[in-house]
């Protein structure tokens, strides 16, 4: 076993030599199996955030190692200047699931949300429009230049100005103030079905209904950032699908690659074919080795779906017997395996006690606590996790 002094190194050398962008927890990783991560101390965790939504199918699934080993001995990347097999046949896969049309290629979510940004504004020039963007409050659509103007939280974009223009932001779940903010400008409007940093605010039912027969009525583009609700996280393959709503631009990325990094954007053809060629573009998008990781991923999560359900139940009825125990838990919210619990204080030191009981959870917006465990769950450790939670709560 290594000593501590070997994490200490790794920590130093970290604030030494990396940009300091993150507040990191002091755990050095160096192996995953599963529902488990292992520090260079050999102290293992169990996962409930699964690296923010992104292994989803489990740490070092066997068959997404395949897949890696395969396609990496086979081909690596080629640049879009030619076609390859593993994009084409990728987004032959995200069509038939998805019911849109066409699939475009990324690295990212950031990526993947800028590409349709792009995509509905040039769309809609042709009908007059000026490109205005309507975004909600609480919405997180990731950190370049535009997308944290899509992001109405001022800590992103302090600092950061100019900012691109054109964006609007509305209360989330409020179709009158959705309403109110429309106008001939109005390109598209960006939603989260459930939001993910905001804290874990699900859409109203009626809400993604009304919206989606607005965009119809106006002529507005619907996109859907399913970049961390997407890929089996609720309990379907995309949130969406809960709805009976379809958005006419859908965006993924985290738990599509397990980890190789990929972002994805899916449209209708009426919307695509605003885009030729030499419109939009980047070196590694769509290339071989994420692709086929892709592909594996998705097959694997379609098997976990069951599970999610069933693992979404289970752990949200025990969570809501913690909140019925404890006056400052204000409020449990859960689709699938996508939950949040709202405090009535900041969760950061909830968050340090629970990692000392070998847990990895994650605070967001400050006082939810979010989980968001591997779909391959089991009974055994919800239980062992709200067991640890019931007695680092009955200290406070
Ligand atoms: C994480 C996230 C993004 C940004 O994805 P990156 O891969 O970090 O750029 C965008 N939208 C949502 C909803 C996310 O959760």
């Amino acid at each position: 076993m290594l000593s501590n002094q070997e994490m200490d190194n790794v920590i130093l050398e970290e604030s030494k030599y990396v940009i300091n962008t993150y507040g990191r927890v002091p755990a050095v990783l160096v192996k995953g199996d599963g529902m488990n991560v292992y520090d260079i101390n050999g102290n293992s965790y169990v996962d409930f955030l699964s690296g923010i939504s992104v292994n989803n199918v489990g740490h070092c699934h066997p068959k997404i190692v395949e897949t890696i080993k395969k396609q990496a001995e086979t081909l690596i990347h080629v640049s879009n200047i030619y076609y390859n097999i593993p994009q084409v046949n990728l987004a032959k896969k995200l069509v038939n699931i998805s019911g849109l049309d066409k699939a475009f290629f990324c690295n990212s979510g950031a990526e993947a949300n800028e590409a349709a940004i792009k995509l509905s504004r040039k769309y809609s020039k042709a009908f007059g429009k000026e490109g205005e963007i309507i975004t909600m409050e609480h919405a997180f659509h990731g950190r370049t230049l535009t997308t944290i103007t899509a992001t109405p939280k001022p800590k992103y974009q302090e600092g950061y100005d100019p900012l691109p223009t054109g964006f609007k932001h509305v209360p989330f779940n409020d179709i009158e103030k959705l309403k109110e903010s429309i106008s001939n400008k109005t390109a598209a409007i960006m939603i989260e079905p459930v939001q993910g940093e905001g804290g874990i605010h699900i859409a109203d039912q009626e809400y993604l209904k009304a919206v989606r027969e607005l965009c119809d009525d106006k002529n507005i583009v619907l996109i859907f950032d399913e970049v961390q609700c997407g890929l089996g996280r609720t309990g379907k393959m995309f949130a969406f699908e809960h709805y009976g709503v379809k958005p006419d631009i859908i965006t993924l990325a985290k738990a599509l690659g397990s980890g190789i990094p990929i972002g994805a954007m899916i449209a209708k053809d009426e919307v695509s074919n605003a885009f030729t060629p030499g419109s939009h573009g980047t070196t590694f998008g769509g290339n071989p080795l994420a692709c086929a990781t892709a592909i594996t991923s998705i097959n694997l999560i379609s098997e976990l779906l069951n599970n999610t359900n069933e693992m979404g139940v289970y752990f949200t009825d025990k969570l809501k017997k913690i909140e019925e125990k404890y006056d400052f838990v204000r409020e449990v919210r859960s689709i699938g395996l996508m939950t949040g619990l709202e405090l009535s204080f900041n969760g950061s030191n909830i968050v340090q006690e629970m990692f000392k009981q070998g847990y990895l959870i994650n605070c967001t917006s400050d006082t939810v606590l979010r989980f968001l465990p591997p779909l391959i769950i089991q009974k055994e450790h919800i239980d062992g996790m709200v067991s640890s939670l019931d007695d680092v709560f009955s200290k406070i």
